[in-house]
């Protein structure tokens, strides 16, 4: 947790790192593998003075070195300067008792841009 919180602080706020941005709703459907599958909705409206960390934890328990980055997809959404982005990311981490693919998320950014910039 510890670790996380300075990898939080690390990666600045969202305005210093996305300025054109001006708001931010991430919906997330987690998945693990099993008879029920959904394991968690999960909106999250990130505001410019949110740190702009989008590395989302694997829910699962004694899952190393998993989780969601969401950062790649912000990024590419920003530079087109696309509103909505929908996707799916696989937990990369690994635990002693699942699969690989124990995990999943289903993903919706939706993004305001502020009007001034460019
Ligand atoms: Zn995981």
């Amino acid at each position: 947790m510890e670790l996380n919180k300075q990898n939080r602080l690390a990666t600045g706020l969202l305005s210093e790192r996305f300025p054109e941005v001006s708001g931010m709703v991430i919906n997330m459907t987690y998945y693990q593998k099993g008879v029920n599958p959904v394991l968690m909705l999960r909106t999250i409206n990130v505001l410019p003075s949110d740190s702009a960390y989008f590395n989302m934890e694997c829910l699962i328990k004694g899952c190393v070195d998993g989780g969601f980055d969401l950062t790649p997809a912000i990024k590419s959404m920003v530079k087109n300067r696309k509103r909505v982005g929908r996707g799916r990311l696989v937990c990369g981490g690994k635990t002693d008792t699942r699969t690989s693919d124990h995990a999943s998320v289903e993903y919706e950014i939706t993004i305001q841009y502020s009007r001034k910039s460019r």
